[in-house]
């Protein structure tokens, strides 16, 4: 079904599918799903500078739209895809989790994080994870669906237009930054995840015109996606969940290493890097007696030497029946200090949100 037709139709392109949104579509497309409702296909433009520009979907306060049309082009074109069920707060109202419930009832969780000179906001590219490694809430719980664009473009939106309003601490303010942290395997959901990113960065009134450079995907190493992003033309960065520099150990801490290897990624990794001249973020969680130890810091710096890398070392949060725990202060100083003195720049993640399990690896997403 054509998706003019499918926003005419209910707005339901198939079974199980969250309802077309207008984030869903490009500039083209909103103005024939507009034209399919019998409107003049300006009142796309319309529509979209409300919604990405001054970041509201509520039709009562489009007065440039005739009232009769407000409330049909809404309905058609600004479903509620995502329905906030809980915020909780932490650092003086400075990190803010919501949890969210999708139409079919899937729960995802977004993190808002406001810093010194940036407002970053973390989101999640699916109900669950399928990556399954096990230092991860989110991977145990196994997947329940991808999310579609405008899902996750939402999650954006909602916390855009809190900050404009002034709904965190720290006074009115606007994302610079998203990372595709969440929940999720960024590259298992590619479409969703590239329309979605065109959607953050696309200029007013495409998109909210965050810069591609503030935004980051994060992923567990799936070598094909990345190269196929790498050819987007885009300048995202990409982070790679490394957490070990040994196949031994990363085919236990992350399971898809068992179908690409450490060098396959890290090749994948350093053609993004070729193709953006975009600096790779090599994520490490140091975990106790696991992956910490002075000669993988060796080994990994052997294997960062020369590239367009950084390591950003993760202290490892705590989940529910994990058996494994932070490291020791002085092993994870001592696995820094051994990078950085081969060379590589090396940053301690300033982890934010783990009394709300908001932290890297904690969102469950769990109602009760
Ligand atoms: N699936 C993607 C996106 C999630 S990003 C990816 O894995 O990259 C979430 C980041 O937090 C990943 O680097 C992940 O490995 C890390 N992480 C997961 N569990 C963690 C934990 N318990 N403590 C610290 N970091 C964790």
């Amino acid at each position: 079904m054509e998706l003019a037709e499918a926003v005419t139709a209910g707005h339901r392109p198939a079974r199980g599918r969250p309802a077309v949104h207008l984030a869903d579509l490009s500039p083209a497309e909103r103005r024939s799903a507009v034209a399919a409702l019998g409107e003049p296909a300006y009142r796309a433009d319309q529509l979209s500078r409300h919604y990405f520009g001054r970041l509201t979907d509520s039709p009562a306060e489009m007065t440039d739209l005739p009232a009769g049309s407000r409330a049909a082009l809404a309905r058609a074109l600004l479903p509620a895809l995502l329905t906030e069920l809980r915020v909780v707060a932490c650092d003086g109202g400075l990190t803010r989790k919501t949890l969210w419930r999708a139409a079919d009832g899937a729960f995802v969780e977004s993190v808002l994080m406001r810093y010194p000179g940036r407002i970053t906001i973390c989101v999640s590219s699916q109900a669950g994870c399928g990556m399954a490694c096990p230092f991860c809430a989110t991977g145990q719980a196994g997947l329940t669906r991808n999310l579609s664009a405008a899902e996750i473009v939402t999650q954006v939106f909602n916390g855009a237009s809190v900050l404009a309003r002034g709904g965190m601490a720290g006074g009115p303010g606007r994302i610079s930054n998203v990372v595709f942290m969440g929940m999720g395997e960024p590259l298992a959901n590619f479409t969703s995840v590239l329309t979605a990113i065109r959607r953050l960065t696309d200029p007013v009134p495409a998109g909210f015109g965050i810069s591609q450079r503030a935004v980051t995907i994060s992923t567990v190493g799936l070598v094909p996606a990345i190269g196929r992003l790498a050819g987007e033309g885009l300048s995202c960065r990409l982070a790679v969940s490394l957490h070990a520099p040994d196949d031994e150990l990363r085919d236990e801490l992350v399971p898809v290493n068992r179908r690409w290897k450490v060098a396959e990624v890290l090749d994948a990794a350093w053609g993004y890097a070729a193709a953006t001249g975009r600096r790779v973020s090599v994520e490490y969680a140091m975990i106790r007696d696991v992956n910490d130890q002075p000669w993988r810091a060796d080994l990994l710096a052997r294997l960062l030497a020369g590239r367009l890398a950084h390591v950003n070392l993760i202290p490892l949060n705590p989940t529910p029946g994990s058996k494994w725990t932070a490291s020791d202060p002085a092993a994870a100083d001592e696995f820094g200090a051994r990078l950085a003195a081969a060379g590589i720049p090396v940053t301690v993640r300033d982890t934010r949100g783990r009394e709300i399990d908001g932290a890297c690896g904690q969102l469950a997403a769990r109602p009760g």
